[in-house]
Parts: structure tokens; C-alpha cells; sequence
């Protein structure tokens, strides 16, 4: 028996008003769809039509596996669950409309049992799912996740899906239509005893509303934060492939640029346009945001937010569709300086987001139109700036001091050794700053107890221009990157070894875009191997209860979460223990970005809040691996007067086993 049988009584005016309908909610669909689709065709370029195999990967990982998502299992299944359940119930909704219009075009009762076990097993799931979502949002009200009508409509809308395909089948069932599935035999007992016309009633009211709903949530997806239903997959397809720590270049030679960086609209390019359609406001970006969190003005998502709103505002002028002025992004406060100045660039954000959405070089790219096109940025910066142009370093120190820390120790530059295998790059904390200078001292000298081969720069050393990038300073970042790889070049180097983060990230992952290429290793793991093979050997029992802070520069951006701990973990009497952020949550010290050269003035300080952190671990010793984070995290123990807590690099720690 045809299904349809229980809901033809009148087939000419039902096709007719089923038709009718159809194409109405697709057409107008399609309509709101234009104006989107516009406005990426006019957005500026962005190269991502590459890699085509890795992009296939990550998105068979990130959106069918939803392998990110579900890093969070509680929530992750909820989304999970509800998505898979849609890709299942696509054959079903294609079944309703094509197969209603065209009656070979049924696909689901020609799949059968095939498919009507896996569509019921998901109907119950995405059933639950729901409700577990809604008891989250009204319940449980996680602190991460904003309130919003928009969200219940559709959740609401999801579960009346499923309601409606169980009363359907329900009704097919108790009227004898083969229903495959096990949903139709549970539920059809509970209406078996309905007259024909009640099991009429109950299927033509299942399959209208669920045709209707269908077609309402497909008109409440463009434009509103549900859009990434569709968005999702092309947003991850174009993800970002390149090391997640490495910045765009930017052509400063382009004779034809009216400026640099972006503060207009239409400067935005398509893939940031498709990263600010497909946020879906879930607030992970900001969950340990360290300014969010902090009280500053900047939250990854509530930028998202704003730049959604303004290009939608502006859709039809920023498409040609009207002739209307479009303020540009400063201007209109769709993103404020204290916001884009506030960023310490951690990473956290990025990596948090299940959507792969790029908010750090997005912040980048206002602080170059801040910093280059109108000259404009936080007064500390212009004495940062000018000590880098004049000395190579943001203090202004004079070179001939670079390399007083290695005084007396012997270390050789690249001039005066016969040969060397590792160029120890110092960085300019070690160099100048006397907390880090102290950090350069053991490092090297757990390097001559391994018999390891290196030399210096001494002298010849510049900043490696990590702040100067990210505080937006292009051109002074690609000065002194090409300055130190024509010095590495004429030195002979090879294999450069660091103990900061922000260098080792540098060198390895923008050096190469200038064509430095180099092997670049971080200190931590450097020594982890100098232990590993019995070059290091740390018998000395130390009586240490050591908390490990991850630097975001080689934790989250570079993936070396194990080489510190294990360095610490080798040494007799060291119980290393976790913060209660760490690894990829891992709480930034509030230095990175350059905000090491800009005070604090905005909410309470990153640095205090990560210090409470260590103190709550009840560990009296911090042990770090990079020197931005020891001065940040040194500073804070003083200003919270926690003499009690030691801030330690790891080579220190290591040397002392050692000795
Ligand atoms: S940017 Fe990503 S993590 Fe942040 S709210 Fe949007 S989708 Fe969620
Ligand atoms: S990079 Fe860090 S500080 Fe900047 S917005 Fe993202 S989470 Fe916040």
C-alpha cells in the first residue's frame, strides 16, 4: 500500500499545494542565500585551492568524525549525535520532497529496512540529544554559552522533526503500511486503535508539518548563527594548512596598496567573510581566553559577532546592490582598538574552535592597518619599536652587551669556534633581561656538560621580530628576519637551538617565508634528548614539587607539551604536577603579542590570574620554558607578594640535578 494513500483524498489540490510550498521556501532560500554568496564573490582574495588531500582529511576528521567537537564528550556527543542524525535524515527529507513530486524518486521505501533501522536508531537520538541540549542551555547554563531565543527555536524545530516522524510512522504502521524500521512497530501499538480517518489525520498532519518545518529551518539558517549548518563543511575544507604559529606576509613592495592591513570591509577577505558566517556563537574561543577572562574588551567571539552584524547590515552596499557609504570597521565600532591591542595572540581561540576559525591573524591584520597605514598604536610600543630599529632589541640596548651574559663561561661565537654543530640563538631576553640572562647561562652550561657543539652570534644576533609581527609591524619584522637569515647564512648555520618560544617559532615557521630555512629546536627538547641518551645526567635528587605553566608559543602553536615534562620528570626527588589549565587549555602568561612591552590597564592582570593558578596548585616551584612567561610570571609572584612560589625555567632546575 502507498503511504500517500492515507493522505489522498484530494491528490490534485495536495501536489498542488505541496508544489506550491516547496518552491516557495527554497526560492526564498535561494534569495538570502544570494546576498551571502555575494558578498564572499566580492570579498578579496585568499589562495586556499590547495593541498587538496590534506583539506579532504581534515575535513573527513573535522566535520564527519567531528573529531574537535568532541574533545568536550558531554557536549561533543550532543552535537555529534544531532549532526550525523541529519546526514541520515538527508535521504529521508529528500524522499519527502523529490519523492512526493516524483514517486520513483522515494528513496527511503526503496532502501527499506536497509535504511529505516539506522533513520530510527537516529530519530531517538537526535530525540535525546535535544533535550539533553536544552536542559544544558536552561539548567545547567554553562558559563560559556549565551542565552538566545534563536537557539530554543531550533532546537525546538529539530525535536518537532523527529516528533513528527514518529507520529508518521506511527500512523503507517497501525494502518498496515510496511514500515521496516523498528520506530513504526514501537509507536503504532499506541495508535493502533485509531479509526482510519484518526490515523489520516495523524500521518497528513506529520508529513505537513515536518514539510513545513523543514522548509522554515531552512530559511532561518542564512544570516543567523545556524548558517554553519551549511557553512561548516566549506569553512574546514579552507581551513588554514599552514603551521598554526606562522602569520600571512604581507607585500610591502605592492606599489599599488592605498594602505596596509585591513580596517574596511572590503578588505576582508572570502575567508574570513566564511569564518564569520559560520561561527555558531558556542563560546569555546572564549572559555579561557585570557582577556575574556580578565575583563578586557576583546572576546574572539563577540568580535565575530560584530563583524557579522556589520556585514550583514552592509550587505547590500558591500554587494553593489545599493549605493550606500560603508563606514569603515574602526569607525562604525565594529572592532575597537583597546579590543585588537588587548590580544596576547596565546592561540587559545584557534585552537578551541570546532570551526577552525582564524581570529589571531584577523587581530593581526588591524594592528598592521593601526600600525603601518595610520602609524597609530599603544605609546610603549614606540620606544619597542625604535629600540628594535635602532638596536636590534625592543630596550634599545646597545649591541656590544648582547653577549655579556656568556661572560667568563666560555662559550665561543660562530668567529672563534674551528666548527659548530648548533647555533644557540639567545634571543633578546637572554641577552639583556638579567632574570633570563640566567636562563642563557645554564642552558649553556648544561650544553658544554653534554659535549654538545655551539656557538653565538654574540654581537652579530638581532631580535628574531616576533613582537614587532605581531604588534603589527610588518615592515620591521621582515627587516630584522631578513637581517638574522643573511647572518645565519654567512655564519654556515645549520641547526639553531633556542630557549624561547616566541624565537623557536619564529625562526622554524616565518623564517622560511623569507627563505631561512633552518632546523630549529627548542631547548626543552634539545635537553629531553641530551637526558635521553646519558649526555645529561641529572643524579643529583632535587625535593621539588613543580607545577609545569606551558608557554602558548610551544605548547598550543608548536605541540610540545611532553619534552619539558619529561626533562623534569628524569630528575630524582621532581613531582611534577598540573596546573588546573594546562596543555591545550594552558593559561597564557600574558606576554606574547607584545603585550610584554604595553602595560596592563584594561580588567584585572593575565599574569595575577595565572599566578593564583600556580598558587592553587599548592606546588612551590613553577617551571617554565620560556622567558617571556618567567617575566611575566616572576612580576606576578611580586606584585602578590607569593615569595613563597619560585619561577624556574626548566634548564635551571635541570642544571642543579645536574651539578
Ligand atoms: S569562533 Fe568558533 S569557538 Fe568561537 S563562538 Fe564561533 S564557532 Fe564557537
Ligand atoms: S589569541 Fe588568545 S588573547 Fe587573543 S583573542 Fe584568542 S584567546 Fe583571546
Amino acid at each position: 500500500m502507498d503511504p500517500k494513500t492515507l493522505i489522498d483524498p484530494a491528490a490534485g489540490v495536495f501536489y498542488f499545494l505541496f508544489l506550491a510550498m516547496s518552491l516557495a521556501g527554497v526560492g526564498i532560500f535561494v534569495w538570502r542565500l544570494r546576498g551571502k554568496w555575494l558578498l564572499l564573490r566580492r570579498a578579496a582574495p585568499e589562495d586556499r585551492f590547495n593541498r587538496w588531500g590534506e583539506r579532504i582529511r581534515a575535513t573527513l576528521v573535522h566535520v564527519v568524525a567531528q573529531a574537535r567537537i568532541l574533545r568536550d564528550p558531554a557536549t561533543g556527543l550532543m552535537h555529534a549525535f544531532i549532526f550525523w542524525g541529519f546526514c541520515v535524515l538527508a535521504i529521508h527529507t529528500a524522499s519527502l520532497f523529490l519523492g512526493t513530486w516524483i514517486p520513483g524518486l522515494d528513496f527511503e521505501r526503496r532502501l527499506g529496512a536497509a535504511y529505516a533501522w539506522p533513520k530510527d536508531l537516529f530519530i531517538v537520538l537526535v530525540a535525546l540529544a535535544v533535550l539533553w541540549a536544552v536542559f544544558r542551555r536552561a539548567v545547567l547554563r554553562p558559563a560559556r554559552v549565551e542565552s538566545s531565543g534563536e537557539a530554543y527555536l531550533v532546537l525546538g524545530l529539530i525535536l518537532l522533526l523527529m516528533l513528527t516522524d514518529m507520529g508518521a510512522e506511527a500512523a503507517l504502521h497501525a494502518a498496515g503500511v510496511p514500515t521496516y524500521g523498528f520506530l513504526g512497530a514501537a509507536l503504532g501499538s499506541l495508535v493502533a486503535g485509531w479509526s482510519r480517518t484518526g490515523l489520516q489525520a495523524l500521518y497528513a498532519g506529520s508529513f505537513w508539518i515536518q514539510a513545513a518545518t523543514i522548509l522554515c529551518f531552512l530559511n532561518i539558517l542564512p544570516g543567523s548563527k545556524h548558517f554553519h549548518v551549511i557553512t561548516s563543511l566549506p569553512n574546514v575544507f579552507f581551513r588554514k594548512l599552514e603551521p598554526a604559529g606562522r602569520l600571512r606576509t604581507l607585500n610591502l613592495e605592492d606599489e599599488n596598496a592605498e594602505s596596509f592591513g585591513v580596517a574596511k570591509a572590503q578588505e576582508l577577505d572570502w575567508k574570513v567573510l566564511l569564518d564569520v558566517y559560520s561561527c555558531t556563537e558556542c563560546g569555546r574561543c572564549h572559555e579561557h581566553c585570557p582577556t575574556h577572562t580578565t575583563d578586557k574588551p576583546l572576546s574572539p567571539k563577540r568580535m565575530n559577532d560584530h563583524l557579522k552584524e556589520f556585514v550583514y547590515k552592509h550587505e547590500q552596499a558591500l554587494t553593489g546592490a545599493s549605493t550606500g557609504e560603508v563606514p569603515d570597521l574602526f569607525t562604525a565600532g565594529a572592532v575597537g582598538e583597546d579590543e585588537i591591542w588587548a590580544c596576547t595572540t596565546c592561540g587559545f581561540c584557534e585552537d578551541a574552535c570546532p570551526l577552525f576559525i582564524e581570529e589571531v591573524q584577523w587581530i593581526v591584520d588591524f594592528r598592521r592597518y593601526k600600525t603601518l597605514t595610520e602609524s597609530h598604536f599603544p605609546e610603549e610600543l614606540t620606544k619597542a619599536f625604535r629600540g628594535l630599529e635602532t638596536n636590534s632589541n625592543p630596550w634599545g640596548i646597545g649591541a656590544h652587551k648582547r653577549a655579556e651574559w656568556a661572560a667568563g663561561l666560555g662559550v665561543p661565537t660562530v668567529g672563534e669556534a674551528e666548527s659548530f654543530e648548533w647555533l644557540f640563538f639567545v634571543g633578546c631576553s637572554g641577552s639583556f633581561d638579567e632574570r633570563n640572562r640566567k636562563v642563557a647561562q645554564a642552558f649553556a652550561r648544561l650544553l658544554q656538560k653534554a659535549g654538545v657543539s655551539f656557538a653565538i652570534l654574540g654581537e652579530a644576533e638581532g631580535c628574531c621580530g616576533d613582537a614587532a609581527r605581531r604588534t603589527g609591524n610588518e615592515y620591521l619584522f621582515q627587516t630584522l628576519a631578513q637581517a638574522n637569515i643573511e647572518i645565519f647564512k654567512e655564519a654556515g648555520v645549520r641547526k639553531i637551538v633556542t630557549a624561547c618560544p616566541h624565537g623557536f617559532n619564529t625562526l622554524k615557521h616565518e623564517y622560511p617565508q623569507f627563505g631561512g630555512e633552518f632546523e630549529v629546536w627548542h631547548h626543552s627538547q634539545l635537553l629531553e634528548k641530551l637526558v635521553l641518551e646519558g649526555k645529561l645526567k641529572p643524579s643529583r635528587k632535587l625535593d621539588l614539587d613543580v607545577a609545569f605553566h606551558d608557554s602558548c608559543y610551544l605548547g598550543r602553536y608548536n605541540g610540545i607539551y611532553d619534552a619539558p615534562r619529561n626533562v623534569m620528570a628524569g630528575i630524582a626527588g621532581v613531582k611534577v604536577s598540573e596546573l588546573a589549565l594546562h596543555h591545550r587549555q594552558g593559561f597564557c602568561c600574558g606576554g606574547g603579542g607584545g603585550r610584554i612591552f604595553m602595560e596592563e590597564s584594561l580588567g584585572s592582570r593575565i599574569n595575577h590570574r595565572r599566578i593564583e593558578q600556580v598558587r592553587d596548585s599548592g606546588c612551590s616551584t613553577v617551571a617554565l620554558a620560556c622567558p617571556f612567561c618567567n617575566t611575566m610570571l616572576s612580576d606576578a609572584v611580586k606584585e602578590k607578594e607569593l615569595e613563597g612560589v619560585a619561577v624556574r625555567d626548566i634548564a635551571e632546575i635541570l642544571l642543579e640535578a645536574v651539578e
